[in-house]
């Protein structure tokens, strides 16, 4: 017979502390499992069998009950404990005070012109701060500029900082345009060194890379190695209590396909409705929803859109998922920001949703309405939460990049230090003076949705999360052969790292 985890520990604890239990005590403990804390309970009946004035050798079943009923009614009238079975939910989370800092936030600081001297700008920017990371790395910290590369003397090394403006394929490998603040030029990459080949083959238009080459004839530069910018390998940030953040997005209100009764299974479920012990357990720790954008369908995103929306007015499907939304526990935080999809401008980064189309969001509960891509500490750990528009062109022009894995094109974003690497793409990034998908610190998770794939991994100590999407396929996804894993929410312990797939689609969620 498969006794519960709860049950063991109870037992053996029992027996640690010098008593034994008959087959009807033990009956008895197995069938208050399912409506009190087992550990608690236990605690509570040695503490009493050690005050007795002659210590049992066998717990007495009316020692138990009396124990059971008692933390019964003191869990009533004390909502701090914890009742696992089928009774009253009395959450962990509720009892803990949210610790929310919002450490990067586009919405203010968004200020572009739209001149070309902006542009200039805005690339410089870009340069300049991915340069600096990449001098903190040991291997690149001397890699200088491309003037210093051309004046070196022929057959000797050289590395230099350069952002990638082209790529073109010649018979013998791989030619390279790049350039710097002062200057430009072209870098070889020979397919002999298959490696490096498929390397360079990676890369991504303006992508900010060091490369070390040795200097031909003329101006000819032979790459012999590629460094990204990368993570820095170190110490991850965790929270000091057992606090839970549920990551979602897309949910796509309006949409004919939105799963509207899988997502309020997710609802019932943080109420404590539904689920088993271990579920419920998980429940109870949530204290932050992070939502990385396309709250609605919008209007008019793709062609035909029209078809297969419910509501085709962007105003009600703000109400409408607001409506949805307010049914979120009060204690529970929401972080909310913009997708492709939502009331906001398409250009990256989007400042938060505009109040003045989704009003009855911002007056149905207390919600962190934030921009796209911002960085948030929970607790100390810290989180990178973009909506995901760049997966499209990381999935569409890395090659080994799929649909199916939208957490592999997360890392390399992570790798290249960037959210967003080609410019004038599907992904528009408007350009501010500043920019600010640079990814300047190191996040200890690292959340998007777009894709409506539920996936993560974990790179160098971050986890890396795909928060997959609340809504079926459409056709718009069946004829691009897209097929999504909806209703899986990735539920993460803020503590120990661990990562908890929840699958609410699932009829048989229990
Ligand atoms: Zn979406
Ligand atoms: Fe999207």
């Amino acid at each position: 017979m498969e006794h519960s985890v709860e049950l063991k520990r109870a037992i053996s604890f029992i027996i640690e502390a010098g008593y034994q239990i008959d087959r009807d005590a033990f009956q008895i403990l197995k069938e208050a499992s399912e409506k009190v804390n087992l550990d608690l309970l236990t605690r509570s009946i040695i503490k009493e069998a050690n005050s007795l004035p002659e210590k049992p050798l066998f717990l007495e079943r009316k020692l138990i009950e009396k124990k059971i009923k008692e933390l019964q009614t003191q869990s009533t009238l004390n909502q701090s404990i914890i009742i696992t079975g089928k009774g009253s939910f009395a959450p962990y989370a509720k009892e803990v005070e949210s610790e929310i800092e919002v450490l990067k936030d586009p919405t203010e600081s968004i200020s572009t012109t739209g001149s070309l001297k902006n542009y200039v700008e805005y690339f410089q920017d870009r340069f300049r701060r991915i340069q600096r990371i990449l001098r903190s790395r040991i291997d690149s910290r001397d890699s200088g500029s491309i003037i210093q590369a051309l004046k070196a003397p022929t057959n000797s090394k050289v590395k230099f900082t350069c952002m990638l403006r082209e790529k073109r394929e010649s018979p013998n490998g791989l030619f390279l345009y790049v350039e710097d603040l002062e200057a430009d030029t072209k870098v070889f990459v020979p397919s002999q060194n298959l490696e490096l080949y498929r390397k360079g083959q990676r890369l991504m238009l303006d992508q900010v890379i060091s490369i070390s080459a040795i200097k031909g004839r003329g101006n000819l530069l032979i790459a012999d190695d590629i460094t990204y910018p990368d993570l820095p390998l170190r110490k991850t940030n965790k929270a000091n209590l057992p606090v839970y953040a549920a990551f979602l997005s897309d949910m796509h209100v309006g949409s004919k396909m939105f799963m509207k009764e899988s997502f309020e299974r997710f609802i019932l479920w943080l109420k404590g409705k539904v689920g088993n012990r271990h579920l419920r357990e998980i429940a109870s720790h949530v204290k932050y929803i992070i939502i990385a954008g396309d709250i609605v369908d919008g209007v008019g995103i793709y062609p035909k859109q029209i078809e297969e929306l419910e509501i085709d007015d962007i105003y009600r499907q703000y109400e409408a998922a607001a409506r949805i939304i307010e049914e979120i526990p009060e204690y529970i935080e929401i972080i909310l920001m913009p997708g492709n999809h939502d009331a906001c401008r398409r250009a990256l980064p989007q400042p938060a949703i505009l109040k003045e189309y989704a009003e009855p969001l911002y007056e149905a509960r207390n919600i962190y309405f934030l921009g796209n891509p911002c960085m948030l500490r929970l607790h100390g750990v810290k989180v990178l939460v973009m909506h995901g528009r760049s997966l499209d062109d990381v999935i569409s022009t890395v090659p080994g990049m799929s649909f199916e894995r939208p957490d592999e094109a997360m890392k390399f974003l992570l790798q290249c230090r960037h959210l967003a690497p080609t410019y004038g793409a599907r992904t528009l990034i408007a350009s501010e003076p500043r920019d600010h998908l640079v990814i300047e610190e190191a996040p200890d998770i690292f959340h998007a949705g777009h894709v409506h794939m539920m996936s993560y991994s974990s790179y160098r100590g971050t986890i890396v999360v795909n928060s997959g999407a609340w809504q079926e396929q459409t056709e718009y996804q069946r004829e691009m052969g897209h097929t999504p894993n909806p209703g899986i929410a990735p539920i993460i312990d803020l503590q120990s790292f661990k990562i908890f797939p929840i699958n609410f689609a699932s009829s048989n969620f229990l």
